[in-house]
């Protein structure tokens, strides 16, 4: 497995970042992660591993007929942070367990705020998403407005800070979409898989579609090689 995969810390967006606090089992344990949901798996009939080529093809015939609960014996833990609008569509999913940084103890600052590097045109043909992206020039016009915005809000939200408001409503004055939220989330493979398949998806939200892209790519692949191939294969490309 790849060094320091635990600690690793992967950038998202212009001020965001996920990085892997912990896994299950432990990169420097004798078992690896795919090693870990087979070994679950030949439970059923209380054997253990069988050499590379005979575990690897058994991972692969669990996934492909959704012999799902094996695959819940590897855990991730990560610390994301994303603005809110990324944390609203990610708390959807309610197999990840979260906690949360909070707004009415750490007071926000001046730079906690997302800034799009395009802006991207309503779909035509589907009401949730986007295509294309706005032309520089209107780009740029468009991206000085929203960082007046939010200096504007986060002006309002120390003077009402100075004014004695607590910071549970004087954060009512904050862009509410864009700030930039941190919280320690963790989940098990088999529900990872069924996030990264929609969260990965063309029609998910670009700023949430980032995430799931760098944990497939930077932590889901190197901790469990086997299992990130089968998935592709059987979830992915439906084969
Ligand atoms: C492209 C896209 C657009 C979306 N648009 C909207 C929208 O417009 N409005 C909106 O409200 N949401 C929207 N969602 C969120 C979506 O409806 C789901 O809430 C979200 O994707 C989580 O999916 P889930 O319930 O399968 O996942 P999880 O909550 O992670 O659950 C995983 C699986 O566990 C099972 N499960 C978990 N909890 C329960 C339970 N209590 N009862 C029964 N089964 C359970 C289900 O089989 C579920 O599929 C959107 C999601 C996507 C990907």
């Amino acid at each position: 497995m790849e060094d320091k995969l635990i600690g690793k810390r992967v950038d998202v967006l212009d001020k965001g970042w996920i990085e892997l606090v912990d896994l299950m089992p432990h990169p420097a344990s004798d078992v690896s992660g795919d090693l870990a949901i087979v070994n679950a798996a030949r439970v059923s009939f209380l054997g253990e591993s069988k050499g590379p080529g005979r575990d690897k093809r058994l991972l692969f015939y669990l996934l492909r007929h959704r012999h799902t609960s094996p695959f819940e014996m590897v855990e991730f833990k990560f610390r994301v942070r994303a603005p809110l609008v990324t944390w609203w569509q990610w708390v959807r999913h309610r197999t990840w367990n979260m906690n949360a940084q909070s707004g009415r103890y750490t007071p926000f600052q001046e730079s906690d705020f997302y800034v799009p590097d395009t802006w991207r045109r309503q779909s035509k043909d589907n009401k949730q998403a986007s295509e294309g992206s706005l032309g520089p020039a209107e780009s740029d016009e468009l991206t000085e407005k929203l960082l007046r915005h939010y200096d504007e809000g986060f002006r309002l939200y120390t003077e009402a800070l100075d004014l004695g408001v607590s910071k549970e409503m004087a954060r009512l004055f904050l862009p509410g979409f864009s700030v930039y939220y941190t919280w320690v989330t963790k989940i098990d493979a088999h529900n990872l898989m069924h996030f990264l398949r929609l969260r990965m998806a063309r029609d998910a939200q670009y700023e949430i579609r980032v995430f799931a892209g760098a944990i497939h790519e930077h932590f889901f692949q190197p901790a469990l090689p086997w299992t990130a191939e089968a998935f592709d294969k059987y979830i992915l490309k439906n084969e």
